[in-house]
């Protein structure tokens, strides 16, 4: 095992029928990639399509997020595989030999227009809520909209006001607020307003890649401003634009050079890891939790010490973490 704190902030899983973790799967993270890559722990996402919204479709994607959630949660025995509902769990766990299991929510569609559901989502250990998918919601208007779901270009220009209401809901839970996937209007608002740092879960540079998803030079000032924190993910079509022949590439150089460039702009305080596998993620030398040592080889490479790579790997998103639970009521 590596003695590094890795935690990897964003990773799928499949729903309904997930594959059993504990065993070898076709996924690209499972126990035992995990163990054999020395990825200590991961947070692993509650994810909703974004549906219909009305009453019925906000009902149905609660449902799933709380069976989601659940069924995260019971991967973990205790034992081998621990799940951390808070920091100090997480800190705990990097004490042992240990496999760390973290949950969260992506889509804050899975929210309707309830208050209650940062509290419920707390109760069962999730860490984040992602405000936003694909296709705006009630919170916020999405980077990227969804016309064949009746998207305007944008709806509330940036957060709505049960947007605002939502990230108190949230600071009240001590559910850390994530700007991956929000407009820029609305990504600048929930910094300013959210009482502790937001943290961009899976995001990559736009300095460098021209990409809708990925945050401007003036979104990553302005979590650098709010104390808040951007995890360079190993998505292909943030790190590099596509070619003319439309295949997309990225490597773990690739990522690499994004953190360098994150971490040049706002300080090494606020960047860290991520993968967004089996979301989509996955790239050369990184394809699957048990190649994470050559991501760590590659910053290694690029000049970064254990105490750095410490901090991109786990240390910074828990002080982001512990943030959140300190402004919690
Ligand atoms: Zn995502």
């Amino acid at each position: 095992m590596s003695d590094l704190p890795t935690l990897d902030t964003h990773i799928d899983i499949r729903w309904p029928n997930p594959p059993d973790p504990v065993a070898e799967t076709a996924m690209r993270v499972d126990f035992p990639k995990m163990q054999k890559g020395g990825l200590r722990a991961a947070v692993f996402i509650a994810y909703l399509p974004q549906g219909k919204r009305d009453a019925e479709g906000h009902a149905a994607a609660a449902e799933r997020a709380d069976a989601m959630l659940a069924h995260i949660r019971g991967r973990a025995d205790g034992k081998a595989r621990r799940f951390c509902a808070t920091a100090a769990e997480l800190e705990a766990l990097y004490e042992t030999d240990a496999l760390g299991v973290l949950s969260a929510v992506e889509n804050g569609y899975a929210m309707g227009r309830d208050l209650s559901a940062p509290a419920r989502w707390k109760a069962q250990g999730a860490c984040y809520l992602t405000l936003t998918h694909n296709g705006h919601n009630e919170i916020a208007d999405a980077a990227i909209p969804r016309p064949e779901l009746g998207d305007a270009e944008s709806e509330h220009g940036g957060l709505s006001a049960f947007g605002r209401q939502a990230i108190g809901a949230l600071n009240q839970a001590g559910v850390m607020v994530d700007v991956s996937h929000v407009a820029k209007p609305g990504m600048m608002q929930a910094a300013e307003l959210s009482h502790s740092p937001v943290v961009a879960t899976h995001a990559c540079c736009r300095a460098l890649c021209d990409h809708p998803r990925n945050l401007d030079d003036e979104q990553l000032d302005m979590l650098k401003q709010t104390g808040g924190l951007i995890q360079i993910t190993a998505m292909m079509s943030f790190l590099n634009k596509t070619p003319p022949n439309g295949r997309y590439h990225g490597s773990v150089e690739d990522m690499a050079r994004h953190v360098e460039y994150a971490v040049a702009r706002i300080g090494l305080e606020h960047v860290g890891l991520s993968s967004d596998f089996d979301g989509g993620g996955g790239v050369q030398g990184w394809k699957d939790a048990s190649e994470t040592p050559n991501l760590t080889r590659a910053l290694r490479d690029r000049g970064y010490d254990e105490a750095a790579l410490r901090l991109l790997w786990s240390g910074n998103f828990l002080r982001v973490w512990r943030a959140a639970e300190a402004v919690a009521g």
